[in-house]
């Protein structure tokens, strides 16, 4: 694969186990890139009339700029410098799959592991990227204790 997009979470283990397995993936002449979404805050406080729409946006620009840090972090001890590091605000799913259309990405590559409780009832993020993705998926099994 020429261009690969490996999806990652921010925690350190699980995100630069993805990236390590993710590797073999790509071509010697090829592109490891990596993608973090971070998740709209206004659903949890819709229902709070006092809630307003600027801090919304200012909670979600804090949220964008922690994860751009803490992506290059992660990325950094990878060897994957800034150009190939994204970061976007949405559903992750859905954003993944467009990112993809829009770089022509070949490959995405996620981690897998069992969630407990109500994300596991709606389906993981590597479940839903999977379903309807435009490109082949490779999922990561995570090893047992790494989250
Ligand atoms: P989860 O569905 O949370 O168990 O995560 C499984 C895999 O989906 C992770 O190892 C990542 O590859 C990917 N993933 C989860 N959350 C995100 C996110 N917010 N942005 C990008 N990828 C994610």
């Amino acid at each position: 694969y020429k261009k690969v997009l490996a999806a990652v979470d921010l925690t350190e283990a699980s995100a630069s186990y993805v990236l390590e397995r993710g590797r073999p993936f790509v071509a010697e002449d090829g592109e490891l890139f990596a993608v973090h979404v971070v998740e709209p805050q206004y659903v949890q406080y819709s229902f709070d009339p006092t809630f307003t729409g600027s801090l919304t946006r200012s909670l979600e620009a804090d949220a964008l700029a922690v994860a751009t840090k803490r992506l290059d972090e992660l990325c950094s001890a990878q060897g994957i410098d800034p150009q190939h590091q994204r970061v976007v605000l949405g559903r992750p799913a859905d954003k993944i799959h467009e990112l993809v259309e829009q770089e022509a990405f070949d490959l995405i590559i996620t981690g897998s592991h069992g969630q407990e409780g109500i994300r596991l009832l709606l389906g993981s993020t590597a479940n839903a990227v999977l379903h309807g993705s435009p490109v082949d998926v490779a999922t990561i099994r995570m090893p047992k204790g790494l989250h």
